[in-house]
């Protein structure tokens, strides 16, 4: 039961799900049907106390502040983008860290950007999240009240969500199944999973575990190299993790699945943007059913990357293209406000002289 918790203090009630909580309860002799109720005012109506649940007694909800806690977040700072309607949410945890979430507004509905992790351990040489280390692993309940908080802030139904914030998703694997299962169960805020997006650098036995779980979800592979020699210079995960290894696990999720792979390669220049780059990446790629998206590196003040020229990406996509592999160029949104994984935390947390630790 370790990942219900942040420590070994009462379960958070907000990562459990619906089976769980209803065994807690029947176990403290109370009705079943009770924990439905309590679930859908934790997962429908969004509540961040006991108290606001009007059709549970007083002395259940004394029982259940003894029992469980109930971990908030709270905003304590948000930039907008008012060109493009992005905005950027600092939330501090009941502990005292801090994380950040996006919300993006996009014409088919509104989108947001979780993360899974307080910092990150994969060390990505271009990433900002990774700088201060990993300091500890979200619970499912965080994962979803990022989600629960924007839609509450920002007063509208989100459609789409993406765990592409800080942190691995597949390094804290239990509490993001646990929180995919609760996003997309009808009981709660019931999101399609092929509204979801999880983005990772390639932990191959995860992949493959979430293959045979046959998550109806979209999943991304932080490629970022067409070849491992390249690659571990920009990412250590390589030295673990294969791109034959990473293929092949994608191949089976595609083959468990059905559902068609998106790799993200984030351009820098003079680094992975070549003209032979983007060749060997076509050929990498070539007749498998997939997708590929292409971010323009969001440069990092402790980091030594700069964007690529706009003709550079062009041609990259263009040799792509030929190949005939699906591939965008990732709008850029919130170009304004620090929105590249882990910056704007880093900043504030200058700013604050907060170690995060
Ligand atoms: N750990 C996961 C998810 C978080 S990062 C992963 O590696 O996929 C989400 C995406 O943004 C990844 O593709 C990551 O490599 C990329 N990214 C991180 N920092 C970036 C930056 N400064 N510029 C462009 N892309 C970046």
């Amino acid at each position: 039961m370790d990942m219900d918790k942040i420590s070994d203090e009462k379960p958070d009630i907000r990562s459990l799900n619906l089976e769980k909580l209803k065994a807690l309860l029947e176990a403290m002799g109370e009705k079943g049907f009770r924990a439905g109720q309590i679930y859908e005012w934790l997962h429908k109506k969004e509540a961040q106390s006991f108290d606001e649940m009007t059709n549970i007694s007083q002395g259940l909800k004394e029982k259940l502040k003894d029992r469980f806690c109930l971990k908030n977040l709270e905003a304590v700072k948000y930039l907008e983008d008012s060109e493009d309607g992005t905005f950027k949410y600092l939330f501090a945890t009941d502990d005292g860290n801090i994380i950040e979430s996006v919300f993006m507004s996009y014409e088919h509905g509104y989108s947001v950007c979780i993360s899974s992790q307080v910092g990150c351990r994969m060390g990505c040489s271009f990433c900002a999240s990774t700088i201060g280390g990993r300091v500890r692993d979200l619970t499912s309940g965080e994962m979803l009240e990022q989600v629960y908080m924007m839609q509450r802030l920002q007063g509208k139904r989100i459609s789409n969500v993406v765990v592409m914030g800080s942190g691995e998703p597949f390094d804290n694997f239990d509490n993001f199944t646990a929180f995919y299962e609760m996003l997309t169960d009808k009981d709660g805020l019931n999101i399609s999973g092929r509204n979801i997006t999880v983005s990772t650098c390639g932990i191959i036995d995860k992949i493959r575990e979430l293959a045979d779980r046959k998550y109806a979800l979209t999943l991304a592979i932080s490629l970022h190299a067409p070849n491992d020699t390249l690659r571990k210079k920009i990412m250590p995960s390589a030295n673990k993790y294969s791109i034959e290894g990473i293929m092949s696990a994608c191949d089976y999720f595609f083959e468990r699945t059905g559902r068609r792979i998106t790799f993200e390669y984030s351009l820098m220049a003079g680094v992975n943007d070549s003209e032979e780059c983007a060749k060997e990446l076509s050929n990498l790629l070539k007749g498998r059913n997939c997708h590929v998206n292409l971010i323009p590196v969001n440069p990092v003040k402790e980091r030594d990357y700069s964007r690529s020229r706009d003709t550079d990406i062009i041609r990259f996509k263009k040799i792509l293209e030929k190949n005939k592999i699906n591939v965008t160029i990732r709008r850029g949104l919130g170009k304004n406000i620090d929105a590249a994984c882990g910056q704007l935390r880093r900043s504030y947390m200058e700013e604050k002289k907060f170690t995060g630790k």
